[in-house]
């Protein structure tokens, strides 16, 4: 996708405006405009990546230490009982904007989502196998 038709790259630089939380030189926090809990964030980089993979290693780094502090920013102001972090990769995971962005998701008691794994049951022999075609059996 060329960039100069990235959604996010045009909020996250102020082109299109949006319900901003925080903005620094490298970054834009916005009120998610489908929200699952009230607060609901997104962490955009001004500068376009796809996702995760994209993503330089420095702002990788950069966006968990900005996602403490709102997270931080968040139990303070709404006084929200928990919080999720989710990011997703590729339509499989359910990305749907591909412009790298982190969700801050408040929880509240009651809120009525539901942002949980299905857990599988696998043997030791079957995580064994896993952990082996990942790292291999050195
Ligand atoms: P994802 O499914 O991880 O790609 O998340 C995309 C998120 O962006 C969804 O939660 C949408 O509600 C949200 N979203 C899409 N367009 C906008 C927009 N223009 N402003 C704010 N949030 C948006
Ligand atoms: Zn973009």
């Amino acid at each position: 996708m060329k960039m100069d038709d990235c959604i996010f790259c045009k909020i996250a630089n102020g082109q299109i405006p949006s319900k901003t939380l925080y903005e620094d030189e490298r970054f834009r926090v916005i009120l998610d405009l489908g929200p699952a809990t009230k607060g609901h964030a997104l962490i955009l980089p001004k500068e376009h990546s796809a996702n995760l993979y994209e993503l330089p290693d420095d702002t990788a780094g950069a966006v968990m230490q900005l996602a403490k502090k709102m997270a931080y920013m968040l139990r303070e102001k709404l006084h929200c009982d928990g919080l999720n972090l989710m990011q997703n990769n590729g339509a499989t995971a359910g990305q749907t904007v591909e412009h790298f962005h982190l969700h801050i998701i408040p929880r509240y008691l009651d809120d009525g989502q539901n942002i949980n794994f299905v857990h599988g049951e696998p043997s030791q022999e079957e995580l064994e196998a896993v952990r082996s075609e990942i790292v291999g059996n050195d």
